[in-house]
């Protein structure tokens, strides 16, 4: 399979943007090689094979293309945009995109390696509905008014309320994983709070960025209100975050960049919110029924092939059903079969690169190495495309690197415990609180529970659901603020407190 031969699997829509485009940054509205004329490949996992060439922005473009978000939120025609405007353009935008949803799945299929059925119901369904989700908050940002005493001029009197008002320029630096999904996290409430973005997709999915950037200027919004840069995290990323005209960074991905970013942005005092690893545990009750709960843990890890923040990758399930359930669960992964996204057939596609595999593989043999009995998988899968097999580890110390350190892949790792208390505990000897879901309907335990696991988001009966209204993020290694929900328009805004004496 290259893109020759699944070319007729395309619409037409998407076989064009992959076959007859240049594909350019977005600056100031225009499309525009990179200024060293470099360009990079972008690869299909499932094959290996070159998709096509991206412009690779470097710190002369990422400097124009901040300039052109300045330009625009200081003195464009953004800066006296009308909240009621900005909605109407983002409920444009989104019916574009819903218009354009099944090209966009077939993109990010082919340039992620995830299923394009699964990209059209999730990864799309939720950028259009966050962008819905959003638009509404455009008209909705609001201040107070303040009744204040001034104990230092007992005599005078003051009107005092406050602003909300823009950031900025915001950076947006999004990861592979669910590529237009993130870097709409990162839109929306920059363009409901009336910053100006610069948007930096992942070197290895650049592709519906830049379709979303053909979207945006068919939507009507003004040059220069979003860029989009394409190019590698050291020569394009790094540069936007260390550009004194950048006011505030929103990034996701892993928390070693994070921590470089954080860093960087405290230099300018840029503002800064990180969504960054995960090592999220699923906890299994014993007043559960084996097969069910086997069948939402193998789901909770194998989604999007683990390459998910939030995958439950720790599996902790009470002694006595503990053989049960983990023998279920092998048994769902070895059944699984893997196929590139168009196959209608496969319930997991290839990693998103070379990289990736290795590193999996990796793990996989650092697990075994240290004492890990795998159950099932185990290893790559032959033959061309970057396709690892479903892993199940079991009987490894809590204390080893696979169960310590995020994989990013489909390997899950599976331990028995005793109590509540000691689950609770083993659940938050991690660095990362990202997610943990809980399996139980023994309601009692499930809200003792909930309190005490230190993550962003407790799921009961459930694992990685999302919703635009409910803020997503993590505790501890796993980020800095929110994204999605009321929460994450908050890091958009800042707050400007007026005293008027009267
Ligand atoms: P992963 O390990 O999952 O690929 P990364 O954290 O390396 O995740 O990448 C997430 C995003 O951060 C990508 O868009 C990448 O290009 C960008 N990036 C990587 N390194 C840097 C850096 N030093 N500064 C800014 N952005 C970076």
């Amino acid at each position: 399979m290259d893109l020759s031969t699944i070319r007729h699997l395309l619409s037409e829509r998407a076989a064009n943007f992959l076959t007859q485009r240049e594909h350019r940054l977005l600056i100031d509205g225009q499309w525009v090689p990179a200024a060293s004329g470099a360009t990079f490949a972008t690869l299909n996992p499932a094959t290996e094979e070159v998709i096509t060439q991206v412009a690779a922005a470097n710190a002369e473009d990422v400097d124009r293309a901040v300039r052109a978000a300045r330009k625009a939120f200081d003195t464009g025609p953004w800066s006296t945009i009308r909240p009621a405007e900005r909605q109407r353009l983002m409920l444009k935008l989104a019916d574009l995109v819903e218009d354009h949803a099944q090209a966009l799945a077939e993109i990010e299929s082919v340039d992620n390696g995830k299923s394009a059925g699964i990209a059209r119901a999730v990864d799309i369904a939720l950028t259009i509905d966050f962008l819905r989700y959003m638009a509404g908050w455009a008209t909705k940002i609001e201040g107070s008014t303040n009744a204040v005493s001034v104990p230092f001029a007992p005599q005078a009197e003051f009107i005092s309320y406050t602003r909300r008002e823009a950031v900025g320029v915001v950076a947006a630096i999004v990861p592979w994983n669910f590529p237009l999904l993130v870097a709409t996290w990162k839109l929306g409430p920059a363009l409901a709070a009336g910053c100006t973005v610069v948007l930096k997709p992942a070197e290895q999915t650049p592709l519906t960025a830049l379709y979303l950037g053909e979207l945006i200027n068919e939507a009507g919004f003004p040059p220069g209100v979003v860029n989009i840069v394409t190019g590698d995290g050291l020569d394009a990323g790094a540069p936007l975050t260390r550009h004194p005209l950048v006011d505030k960074i929103s990034f996701t991905g892993s928390t070693e960049v994070g921590k470089i970013i954080g860093h960087a942005s405290v230099d300018n005092m840029t503002r800064f919110t990180l969504e960054l690893g995960g090592k999220s545990p699923v906890i299994v009750l014993d007043d559960c029924n084996p097969a069910e709960a086997a069948a939402g843990a193998a789901n909770a890890i194998f989604f999007n092939h683990g390459q998910v923040c939030c995958a439950g990758s720790r599996l902790y399930v009470q002694k006595k059903m503990f053989d049960n359930v983990v023998s279920e669960i092998g048994k769902i992964a070895s059944s699984m079969t893997l196929g590139h996204g168009f196959d209608a057939g496969a319930q997991m596609g290839p990693l998103v690169s070379q990289e990736q595999l290795d590193r999996v593989c990796n793990y996989i043999d650092i697990g075994r190495s240290q004492g890990a009995k795998v159950v099932a998988g185990g290893a790559r899968h032959a033959g061309k495309g970057y396709y690892v097999q479903p892993t199940v580890l079991a009987d490894v110390d809590h204390s080893k690197r696979v169960v310590q350190e995020e994989i990013f892949g489909p390997v899950l790792t599976a331990m028995p415990y005793d109590s509540l208390d000691e689950v609770a505990a083993w659940a938050n000897d991690s660095p990362y609180g990202l997610g943990a879901s809980i399996w139980s309907n023994n309601l009692s335990k499930v809200h003792r529970l909930i309190p005490k696991i230190k993550a962003g988001t407790v799921w009961v009966n459930c694992h990685s659901v999302l919703d635009p209204a409910m803020p997503f993020g993590g505790y501890k290694q796993s980020g800095i603020g929110r994204d999605m929900g009321r929460a994450s328009l908050d890091a958009y805004l800042e707050t400007k407190s007026v005293f008027i004496a009267v």
